[in-house]
């Protein structure tokens, strides 16, 4: 009874979804829940039909596409940044389409590092992501400095997620720069982007961060609220396809800072081709710019941004927090069976979450993973403990979350986990 009363709901929210038609721009793979948008978000229409516009300029047009092409290629990173600059509010010429995400790690700490006197140390956090670490550690030796003494991470108390309370008061003075993420990609957390950086800012020490897991699934602010600098992919929420470029931000009042990993093209564009040896980078985030742009790859996040725009940040960020509330309501009778030994990671309050639920078991995560596969369900498991589930605003539905949320009742009822080995794939 319960369970039909459930459906009619899922189905009465899916009626009323404002947003219900974007899924059919979308390629939906066959039989499939998909619900792993946070890790690789699906192919639109819109997107294959820029590649392949993309695609046959280079066919017909050759070299000339760099200035003729529909969207010419030698202003498409800006053009991009543009289409993309309401999604994190960044204003004119702030954010550009370049790069990959640890690249421009590296290029924006090498920029604003600047250790001096007793402001030596990079604060950051024991959950980012492995590679924004590995490239702080990298920045650090490059100074001739060692990560073990100027590399503060803050704890996370339960393993899970962060306090900013205790970001915020490890911001002494001997930090010289502090780099976070917006959503911790394990519990889903969202940390306090506008009070982080006040903070920061009070202390005068610059700021910046990781946007991959946030970008095209919650709005920012980044200039309103003064964040320094931020980078982000582009293949989670953005829906550009593997390995498409990744955005970087850089708030304008630092535009005259010196590029710390420059490259040709983030010359003055308009001098670019006078090949000087003398560099003069763009008074823009576009200075930042390093190599000749992936065209290519990188031409599906104008067909892709198109659809997030007309459905607009804030409603698509509505709906995700209906589509999660309403799974962790579903999932409340399978947390308060203590003998299934599920919890939730991620935090409950609608405000500190960001797209996707964490599902934490101790010991059978993966098996869970391989079993909600096994019934034609897409999420994935992060070690040692975390399931997660990304209900994708422009392409999941409320009755898909239903039905993840049943099918992982059965899985708990009947063990059915218990079938599956315990070794993990190298992509999992
Ligand atoms: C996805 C993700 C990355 C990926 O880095 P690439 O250089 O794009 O492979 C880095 N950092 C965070 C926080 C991420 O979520």
């Amino acid at each position: 009874m319960e369970k039909e009363k459930s459906l009619q709901k899922a189905i009465a929210l899916d009626q009323a979804d404002p947003l219900a038609g974007f899924r059919q721009r979308f390629y939906i793979p066959e039989n499939t829940i998909y619900v792993d948008g946070n890790s690789l978000g699906l192919l639109s229409k819109d997107a294959e039909r820029s590649l392949h516009r993309v695609l046959n300029e280079w066919k017909t047009l050759g070299i000339k596409g760099w200035l003729d092409a529909e969207r010419p290629w030698f202003h498409f990173a800006e053009e991009i940044g543009e289409m993309a600059a309401g999604l994190v509010g960044a204003e004119k010429n702030e954010l550009i389409f370049t790069g990959t995400t640890t690249v421009n790690i590296h290029s924006l700490i090498s920029t604003f590092y600047k250790p001096a006197g007793k402001r030596t140390k990079i604060l950051a956090d024991e959950l980012n992501f492995p590679s924004d670490i590995y490239a702080l550690e990298g920045q650090i030796r490059m100074r001739g400095l060692d990560p073990a003494s100027e590399l503060l991470l803050v704890k996370s108390v339960d393993g899970k997620t962060l306090d900013e309370e205790a970001i915020i008061n490890m911001m002494t003075d001997e930090i010289a720069l502090v780099w976070l993420p917006s959503v911790l990609f394990a519990s889903g957390q969202l940390l306090d982007i506008e009070r982080l950086t006040k903070e920061a800012r009070q202390r005068d020490i610059p700021i910046g961060f990781d946007c991959s897991h946030s970008a095209g699934a919650i709005p920012h602010h980044f200039s309103q609220w003064g964040v320094d600098f931020a980078t982000f992919c582009s293949y989670k929420y953005l829906n550009g396809g593997p390995g498409c470029s990744a955005f970087l931000y850089i708030n304008k009042k630092h535009f005259d800072k010196t590029p710390g990993t420059p490259g040709w093209f983030g010359y003055v564009k308009e001098k670019q081709f006078d090949m000087l040896l003398d560099f003069e980078h763009a008074q823009s985030a576009g200075g930042w710019q390093i190599s000749s742009p992936g065209i290519l790859g990188s031409s599906t996040m104008e067909g892709s941004l198109r659809i997030i725009n007309d459905a607009g940040i804030e409603n698509i960020r509505e709906k995700s927090l209906k589509l999660t509330s309403f799974f962790l309501e579903l999932l409340q009778p399978l947390l308060d069976e203590k003998s299934y030994a599920l919890s939730v990671a991620t935090p409950k309050e609608p405000m500190r979450r960001g797209g996707h639920i964490a599902l934490s078991h101790p010991t059978e995560a993966l098996r869970i993973t391989e079993a909600l596969k096994a019934n034609g369900i897409v999420p994935d498991f992060r070690a040692p403990d975390i399931i997660r589930i990304a209900p994708v605003a422009l392409y999941n539905s409320f009755e898909e979350v239903w039905k993840v949320a049943n099918i992982l009742k059965e899985i708990m009822e009947r063990k059915e986990y218990e079938k599956f080995g315990n070794q993990r794939k190298a992509i999992s």
